[in-house]
């Protein structure tokens, strides 16, 4: 499917000229709609919530606007837990999917009153240690083990992942977890990430209700949450072809008739706590081209390097780039897009096709809006971008300043030693 971005050049030329490249744009509009169609795809569930993971996208001003669409938040740290608070996510609004867990996220995950869902049995006793008690609610990771398979294509390696409880631990656990007075039961499973198959969802769905159903026979647990997680992928290629959230659903739906209804469970809700699928598309890393240089192969360098995406370096992963203003012209140039930093991996693109290349050219990275800005970090000294959202009315709104030399200096316990570079920015 042709990709096509959610900002023109036109618009651009505007947005430039309030915040500098490079910056992360979310697509307001993209993100609240798709959201939308998610709720619809599960609303044959009565309790169907989605736990927006938050490492995928971490700012407030984009949980509002999941929180507006009905969505929970599904955090895996102790700033997490403390975002997720002041956007006013309450009580079991928010899921705590962590794992090698620290004591005080356990205990703040606790203090909000989070739904817990515990990676490993050990964690009920340190869980209990941490926090004096073990929650009326609580929920287990599932590890299946060995191969993940869908028909006859392998999808992923559990056996080879550090996450959850074996199958043996589950029962172990729940009948452990019973004695302490859990009273209400969830169970989890991620078995494959990034998945390009509506049969993901509807695969796993039907292991988590099989287990769930074997659960209650052998332990007594009163389960009435299933949650499946994140995994569904998205299209990054342009040959790629998008999973379509209302057949997962279906299919999940299908899955929850068989075995769940039959086994009369018919009041378990069904959570998800995708981030990929929830905003990897309604964001573009916005950036300029700033040096052309030809060696043995043609380069464009950019003003933003692999600390603002670190996808294409850390998996190679591919990510759709449009020239603005050039979307219709041929695509008859070779180019490696690189950033600037001291890593031959930092390349957004490698022979890439693309329209020539000016420089001062706008290029646009597509599907950056998970798992872009939130894996940042500060190699070679670089500063963090700014984010700016694209508000359905077509105005923008700064949702996160970039960092100065100020914060990058802001650890170093000298204070005043760098107040002459840094005086500026305070
Ligand atoms: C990363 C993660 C998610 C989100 O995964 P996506 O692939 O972005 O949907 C959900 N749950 C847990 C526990 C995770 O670690």
């Amino acid at each position: 499917m042709k990709k096509v971005p959610f900002v023109t050049k036109q618009q651009l030329d505007e947005i430039v000229k309030d915040y500098p490249t490079p910056f992360h744009l979310y697509d307001e509009k993209g993100i609240r709609e798709n959201a939308r169609r998610v709720n619809k795809a599960f609303s044959w569930n009565k309790g169907f919530r989605e736990y927006f993971a938050v490492k995928a996208t971490p700012n407030p001003f984009i949980l509002k606007i999941l929180q507006e669409e009905g969505c929970g938040t599904d955090c895996s740290s102790l700033t997490e837990l403390m975002m997720s608070d002041v956007c006013g996510f309450k009580g079991h609004d928010i899921m705590f999917s962590s794992n090698d867990t620290p004591a005080e996220d356990f205990k703040l995950a606790s203090k909000l009153g989070a739904i817990i869902n515990l990676d490993d049995i050990s964690h009920i006793e340190f869980l209990e240690q941490v926090t004096g008690a073990i929650p009326e609610t609580i929920c287990c990771r599932f590890n299946t083990g060995g191969e993940f398979k869908i028909s006859t294509s392998i999808m992923d390696t559990p056996g080879e992942a550090k996450y959850g409880f074996t199958r043996e631990q589950l029962t172990e656990g729940f009948k452990i977890l019973k004695e302490k007075g859990v009273k209400t039961f969830g169970l989890h499973a991620f078995l494959a990430s990034n998945t390009k198959t509506n049969e993901y969802y509807p695969a796993l769905a039907r292991i988590l209700f099989k287990t769930a159903v074997e659960l209650k026979e052998e332990t007594g647990a009163d389960i009435k949450f299933i949650n499946l997680s994140g995994g569904v992928g998205v299209p990054y290629h342009p040959d790629e072809e998008p999973n379509d959230i209302e057949a997962i659903g279906e299919g999940v739906r299908q899955a929850y008739e068989e075995i769940l209804v039959s086994a009369g469970m018919d009041d378990v809700a069904i959570f998800t706590e995708m981030g990929r699928f929830m905003l990897a598309p309604y964001g573009h890393l916005i950036t300029k081209a700033i040096h052309e240089k030809k060696i043995f192969k043609d380069y464009i360098g950019l003003d933003a390097c692999a600390c603002n995406l670190m996808r294409p370096a850390m998996y190679g992963a591919y990510h759709h780039i449009t020239v603005a203003g050039k979307e219709d012209m041929p695509c008859d140039h070779k180019y490696d897009v690189t950033g600037s930093l001291c890593e031959n991996n930092d390349k957004f693109a490698v022979d890439r096709m693309l329209p020539k290349i000016d420089i001062g050219d706008y290029i646009i990275i597509h599907d950056t809006g998970a798992h872009g800005f939130s894996m940042g970090y500060n190699y070679n000294g670089k500063l963090r971008s700014a984010e700016v959202l694209l508000k359905e009315d077509g105005s923008t709104q700064l949702i996160r300043r970039a960092e100065t030399p100020a914060d990058y200096f802001a650890t170093f316990d000298f204070t005043g030693m760098f107040d002459k570079y840094t005086k500026q920015y305070k």
